[in-house]
């Protein structure tokens, strides 16, 4: 089908084909698939050790506190996997008077495996499922993306004399998918810096829309946002980070697409800028490790190592590590908030690094 589309309209940027290869309604690669686990291509930190959703469970109920306990609320999350973040949230801030009474449940989620395991593992609550963050209801929003950000969309540009040209995908000789430039310069470029030869930028349209309208849900009905991705604060170029995971190892982004996860780093500096220009408050981006250490891991990690077999508690401990430890995912990953302009800063946050003008 990809190949199809080549031929017709010619070399497709690739923005436009990862859209195809990760969300195609019939082959998409998160449509067809659970990816998550040993059984599948990656891991993410909620799959690790509960103590993840834990800490995080008890950021929501202090956020939510802080915001004066509305009710009810939209606990939101983008892109839940297997549900496994929200199960232990849920758990974590069971014995906060008034929490569960107020909360109302939105996930959204475009794969229907993964829409199933999640009706599973929250069954007995009302959920509701939807495409995209415009079909949840108003109201004040706890809202949650772990992983999430890096599998939206972007388009590569690489800098030429011509200026900044779009990198696209197209179709060699052989009939094989190759990489291409584009002959004439992008419009993207003009959001950039100039273009210095061989340099490269990724730019992502959806990353910002969807980051402006948090933003604006936030600054309209109040609440709070935690974005957990890997990335950076760019302050140039990105560079090319587009990465393809097939069962837990690099593979050819090109090879079989719709077999294998495709991600590039989130470039929070971008994402901070939409959501600010959308009207919230930005905090952070804090590593992961900092983050996940001032909000207890360590103590959580200890209390439940106290009730653990031997081999569970071998499994806490190198999951502990894992998600803190710079050398793994402590400081890859990058922990960004958002908050009304008005309200105090959340847990784990000092001033806020923008505010709407
Ligand atoms: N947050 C989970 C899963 C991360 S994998 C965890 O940490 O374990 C990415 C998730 O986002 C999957 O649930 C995938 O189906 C979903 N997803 C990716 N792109 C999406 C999109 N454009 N719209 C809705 N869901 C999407």
């Amino acid at each position: 089908m990809i190949a199809e589309e080549i031929r017709r309209g010619g070399p497709l940027p690739l923005d436009r084909f990862m859209t195809l290869a990760l969300h195609h309604p019939t082959h998409g690669y998160y449509r067809t698939r659970d990816p998550l686990g040993a059984g599948g291509d990656f891991v993410t930190a909620p799959e690790l050790s509960q103590a993840f959703g834990e800490v995080i469970g008890a950021w929501l109920a202090r956020a939510w506190l802080d915001l004066g306990q509305p009710t009810p609320f939209r606990l939101v999350e983008l892109g839940p996997g297997r549900g496994t973040l929200l199960e232990d949230v849920l758990r974590a801030t069971r014995r906060v008077p008034g929490f569960h009474d107020g909360l109302r449940l939105h996930l959204v989620e475009t794969g229907e495996p993964l829409r199933a395991i999640q009706a599973t593992r929250l069954a007995g609550r009302h959920v509701g499922w939807h495409a995209g963050l415009a079909e949840v209801p108003p109201g004040p929003l706890l809202l949650l993306a772990n992983e999430f950000f890096d599998a939206l969309p972007v388009h590569q540009l690489v800098g030429s004399a011509r200026g900044w040209s779009e990198r696209c995908v197209a179709l060699g000789d052989d009939g094989r998918l190759e990489f291409r430039l584009a002959a004439a310069a992008s419009p993207l470029g003009a959001q950039l810096p100039e273009a210095t030869r061989g340099a490269v930028a990724e730019v992502s349209p959806a990353r910002s829309e969807l980051a402006r309208a948090i933003g604006g849900r936030i600054a309209d009905d109040g609440g709070v946002a935690l974005v957990i991705d890997y990335g950076a604060w760019a302050e140039g170029p990105t560079g090319d980070t587009l990465q393809a995971t097939r069962g837990h190892a690099p593979c050819d982004p090109l090879d079989a697409p719709g077999s294998a996860d495709l991600t590039t780093h989130v470039d929070f500096r971008a994402l901070a800028q939409a959501a600010r220009d959308g009207g919230a408050a930005v905090y952070g981006p804090v590593p992961q490790g900092t983050f996940l250490s001032s909000l207890g891991i360590h103590l959580r990690t200890a209390k439940l190592l106290e009730q653990a077999a031997p081999a569970q508690r071998r499994q806490l401990r190198a999951a502990l590590f894992r998600l803190t430890d710079a050398s793994a995912m402590g400081e890859l990953f990058k922990v960004l908030a958002l908050g009304h302009p008005t309200a105090p800063a959340p847990p784990g946050f000092a001033a806020p690094t923008l505010r709407p003008c």
